[in-house]
């Protein structure tokens, strides 16, 4: 999955969930991006030297930096603001449930295992477009008015 339908996957949870502060939103942005920095041509891994290629050479694609391991590191650094711990886990679990429906993440590294769920067979493609249609379409009859009278 790219990084604008991680992007949209993560700030779209986040909202439904309630959140609507900025600073929130924009941790929500970052970590649903951050689990792609194994790879140096990804939307967050283009803009950091060296890390990108180095964690793509050395673990691979989907490892370290897509396990509940990595999630749990990042959570405890953030303990000291409570509100941007929730922000991080809504938006890191919304990339690890999104690569999950289209491919195979190592949640559990460094055991060496892969997790994939893929829908019904149909090849990943057709689901990250169709991901995009359905929050299009979404957006257009109002979504967010809708959730916002849910969560306020
Ligand atoms: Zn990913």
């Amino acid at each position: 999955m790219n990084g604008a339908s991680h992007l949209i996957g993560g700030i779209t949870a986040a909202v439904v969930l309630g959140i609507h502060s900025p600073a929130q939103l924009a941790v929500v942005a970052v970590s649903s991006l951050l689990p792609d920095i194994d790879r140096s041509n990804s939307l967050l891994g283009r803009w950091i030297p060296v890390l990108p290629s180095v964690l793509e050479r050395t673990l691979g694609k989907r490892t370290l930096t897509h396990s509940l391991l990595f999630g749990f590191g990042i959570w405890l650094l953030l303990g000291a603001y409570p509100a941007l711990q929730w922000a991080f886990v809504i938006g890191y679990l919304s990339h690890l449930l999104l690569d999950v429906v289209t491919g195979r993440i190592a949640l559990l590294w460094p055991l060496p295992l892969k997790f994939g769920v893929p829908l019904f067979g149909i090849p990943p493609v057709f689901v990250e477009t169709l991901s995009l249609a359905g929050w299009g379409a979404w957006m257009v009859i109002g979504g967010y008015q809708y959730f916002q009278i849910w969560f306020s």
